[in-house]
């Protein structure tokens, strides 16, 4: 295949910052890529996501830090000098160029022969199956083709990195998911390296071999999927994997990675990585799906149980979003696969290990 992505071995990120107008939109990201690695920048919007990349892309000067790659500083480079493709969430196609032009205009402004020019624009149309629509203008097209069209001109040019901003963020649901497989079939295919942007966890989860979870410019963590939701560092970062529940309390008792908070008047036991202390303000982080419903109150050491009114039920497919009330008036999420009626009284519990406490101050955890 001509189409493959050339080689580095390794791209480092020390300390990279920018500031604008002396407001830090990005502060000391470190980071090191390994060639192969699909790294995705997971945040809330204004979180410096799109300043991370652009930085890479040499779009963007840094205010502060260095990036190395091979041992190489790069930072100083021009965009056209890293060579990296950028695929970007409204496409940026030439709105007069055929699919076939726009995916050979990068190649045409290197001066590749001709020939291979064809041979590899055809490769490229090939593997993000748009054969039919070669001569077509963009305005032609559907989103997902022209996202499609975006890709194959990025990896036609064997880009050592291929930076994607919110790609899929303009098409719909079914849509979103096709791409999703299409996008980490060719990182794989191609031997890519991808940094992609995402605020969408799910996306970011699937996709990813690490994630780095981004606030106000500040990376909160950094890990594989796994990792992050296992063990969030912090409750930012769980509040991204998932922990819907994030219930304010204050701690009663704190013993040997163990803490018993009182939320809403209530007792619940988690395990914490934080040094919090009996008076402590905290977080109590809960999935939905780690809680389960039952019918009467049973005596367990190793669980949580709570009692509450159903207010909400909506059915997901496989199983019911459930929206209830504990007595003291706290709001729990839960998703069980228990039919459950609004008004019902029911029994939530928790077991102790699937239910995190996190410090409540701003950066707690943060490594
Ligand atoms: P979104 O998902 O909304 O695109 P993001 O995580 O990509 O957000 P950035 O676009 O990187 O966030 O912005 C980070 C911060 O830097 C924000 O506070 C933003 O207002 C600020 N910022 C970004 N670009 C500029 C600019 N050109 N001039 C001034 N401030 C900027």
């Amino acid at each position: 295949m001509s189409i493959h992505a050339t080689a580095f071995k390794t791209l480092e990120l020390q300390r990279v910052a920018r500031d604008f107008g002396g407001q830090s939109a990005l502060a000391n990201l470190s980071l090191s890529i390994s060639s192969g690695e699909f790294i995705a920048l997971l945040g809330p919007s204004g979180c410096g996501k799109s300043t991370a990349l652009n930085c890479l892309a040499g779009l963007l000067p840094l205010t502060g830090g260095r990036i190395l790659m091979d041992g190489r500083q790069i930072d100083r480079l021009p965009p056209e000098k890293r060579g990296f493709g950028m695929v970007f969430q409204n496409y940026a196609l030439f709105p007069h160029l055929t699919v076939e032009k726009n995916i050979a205009f990068g190649l045409e402004m290197r001066k590749v022969p001709r020939a291979e020019i064809k041979t590899r624009v055809a490769e490229a149309i090939e593997l993000v199956q748009l054969g039919p629509h070669a001569r077509k203008l963009p305005g032609q097209m559907s989103g997902g083709q022209q996202q499609r069209v975006a890709i194959a001109r990025a990896v036609v040019l064997r880009p050592p990195l291929v930076l994607m901003d919110e790609p899929l963020s303009n098409l719909d649901a079914k849509l979103r998911l096709e791409m999703r497989t299409e996008i980490r079939r060719l990182h794989q295919s191609l031997g890519l390296t991808t940094i992609y942007v995402t605020h969408d966890q799910e996306e970011a989860l699937s996709l990813a071999d690490r994630l780095v979870v981004l606030r106000q410019g500040e990376v909160q963590q950094v890990g594989t999927p796994q990792d992050l939701h296992e063990h969030p560092a912090n409750w930012h970062v769980a509040d991204f994997m998932g922990y819907r529940n994030l219930l304010d309390g204050v701690v009663e008792q704190s013993r040997g990675g163990s803490a018993t908070v009182s939320v809403a008047g209530t007792g619940i036991t988690g395990s914490t990585k934080d040094p919090v202390a009996p008076g402590d303000a905290v977080k109590v982080g809960i999935r939905p799906e780690d809680f389960d419903i039952a019918d009467s109150l049973t005596a367990a050491d190793s669980t949580t149980q709570l009692e509450a009114t159903v207010e909400v039920v909506e059915y997901q497919g496989r199983e019911f979003a459930v929206e209830a009330r504990t007595d003291a008036g706290q709001a729990l999420h839960i998703r069980t696969h228990r039919r459950a009626e609004p008004g019902q009284r029911i029994i939530v519990s928790a077991r102790h290990e699937r239910v995190l406490v996190f410090a409540s101050s701003m950066d707690s955890g943060t490594p």
